[in-house]
């Protein structure tokens, strides 16, 4: 626990970290997850868990302990914890996590696949690297899906947009 960035005296919301928070993206919000990835946030999208209504978005938030992040004002109302979003714009909907209490920062390494969530392990030691992968660096792979990671011009793009906000 660290009482130093979590003062509840001066009114600012609680804050949200990759520590301490599992989030879950309703529908329409995939974009977003893939940024929250990169802050390291175990960020499951609904619509790749298959779950779609507001009712099994929300019986699976609670059956996770995860906080659900929605466009939806019903839905964030029936949804203890719930961060109801209003913009539609991906760089919108993060100032707005962040003015919510979420910590955005980079981390310093690929810890979340982007395509499923899955947890990302060195790949150093496979003896192989796919051929459309830079020849030098650091490469990561996914435990659930097998997709490989490295920083590229993607996860440029992606932190750099953050740090941007
Ligand atoms: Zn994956």
């Amino acid at each position: 626990m660290d009482d130093a960035t979590d003062d509840t005296n001066d009114g600012a919301p609680a804050t949200i970290t990759p520590e301490h928070d599992a989030l879950l993206l309703d529908v329409m919000l995939g974009r977003l997850a893939t940024y929250l990835r990169v802050c390291g946030y175990d960020a499951l999208y609904a619509l790749d868990e298959g779950i779609e209504h507001d009712d099994a978005v929300r019986e699976r938030a609670v059956a996770d302990g995860r906080r659900l992040i929605t466009r939806d004002r019903d839905l964030a109302a029936a949804t203890p914890g719930s961060v109801l979003l209003t913009a539609r714009d991906v760089v919108d909907q993060l100032r707005e996590l962040r003015a919510a209490g979420v910590e955005l920062t980079p981390t310093e390494r690929p810890t979340r696949c982007g395509t499923c969530n899955g947890q990302l392990e060195s790949a150093e030691d496979d003896g192989f690297r796919p051929e459309y992968a830079p020849e030098t660096g650091l490469v990561w792979r996914c435990v659930d899906c097998g997709q490989y990671f490295w920083k590229g011009s993607h996860w440029d793009d992606l932190t750099e947009a953050i740090e941007r906000l």
